[in-house]
């Protein structure tokens, strides 16, 4: 899919525009510097889901990034649901992407307004991979919250995750594992990972990945149905002798692995079915915060 061929409109500095017409400069300040931040967030239903945590994690990662802006909850909720209703968007996906304008080439941003787009589609899933996917080990580290603010979904942060995803593309692997700096499990390059070994459920501490409204979801549904979560530093031997592993994410949503390297995992495993079934429920209740799990 080519996106500039986009059907419908797009909400763009305070206009709804055919999305054919929705266009920044080729000299844009954050074409050049990746300065911008962005969501992607899941429609379920005509309800977007989790809507007020992803407007929180906007808002915060366009303060981190010091996009300097009057956008508030409402305005952005807003223009949301008015996007959806006008795109007749029933199951899809709206991405608001906080930028700066045209008015500097270098790192110096004292005359950059702060622009906002939102655009929507219908999409399905991600991967859509029922029998689960494969992945390499990237060869770059994740970056880490010392390093580079990476509790920001921000632009910047990905292009080790899209270099990456390249290299695992010409080896024929779906996606691919990124450790940290100290060589423990952080994330895929897209996704939050999990996995389970004797009934208990592991995933990775905050400080090298983008902390995920799905992950924060599926936590709270294991408090819910009462499964055991262990959050801490992990290294790949202990990933690879899980039972089951599997990617969390707004589009992917939860993703079996099938296999890291030659590695192979349970993508049938009973405790990803339970959580599955629970993250199914919430998908029809729409919830808009995963607070109210
Ligand atoms: N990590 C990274 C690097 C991501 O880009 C994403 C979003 N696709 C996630 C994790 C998952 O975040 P969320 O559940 O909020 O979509």
């Amino acid at each position: 899919m080519n996106f500039e061929n986009l059907k419908g409109k797009i909400f763009l500095n305070n206009r709804f525009v055919e999305s054919r017409k929705a266009k920044i400069s080729v000299l844009n300040h954050s074409l050049h510097f990746a300065s911008s931040v962005f969501e992607g967030i899941g429609i379920y239903n005509k309800k977007p889901l989790f809507l007020n945590s992803h407007i929180d994690r906007l808002l915060m990662s366009s303060k981190i990034l010091r996009l300097k802006n009057n956008f508030n909850a409402k305005f952005l909720s807003k223009n949301i649901y008015k996007l959806i209703t006008l795109n007749s968007i029933k199951n899809g996906y709206v991405r608001p992407i906080i930028y700066r304008s045209s008015h500097s080439m270098s790192p110096e941003t004292k005359n950059c307004k702060t622009q906002i787009a939102i655009a929507s589609w219908a999409w399905p899933k991600l991967f859509g991979n029922s029998e689960g996917i494969s992945m390499t080990i990237s060869k770059y580290p994740k970056l880490n919250k010392k390093i580079y603010p990476i509790e920001a979904k921000s632009s910047g942060s990905y292009q080790i995750s899209v270099i990456s995803r390249v290299d695992a593309s010409k080896k024929n692997f779906d996606d691919c594992l990124m450790l940290d700096i100290n060589k423990n499990i952080a994330e895929s390059s897209a996704c939050n990972i999990f996995w389970i070994k004797n009934q208990i459920m592991y995933t990775p501490k905050t400080h090298s990945i983008l902390n995920g409204i799905t992950r924060q979801a599926v936590i709270n549904i294991a408090k819910k149905i009462k499964l055991n979560c262990k959050i801490g530093d992990y290294k790949l031997n202990t990933l690879l002798k899980a039972d089951a592993i599997f990617l969390t994410g707004t589009a992917a949503e939860i993703q079996p692995v099938r296999k890291i390297n030659r590695h192979n995992f349970n993508v049938n495993s009973k405790v990803i079915q339970d959580l599955k079934t629970e993250y199914e429920k919430i998908k029809r209740l729409g919830l808009k915060s995963t607070s109210n799990i």
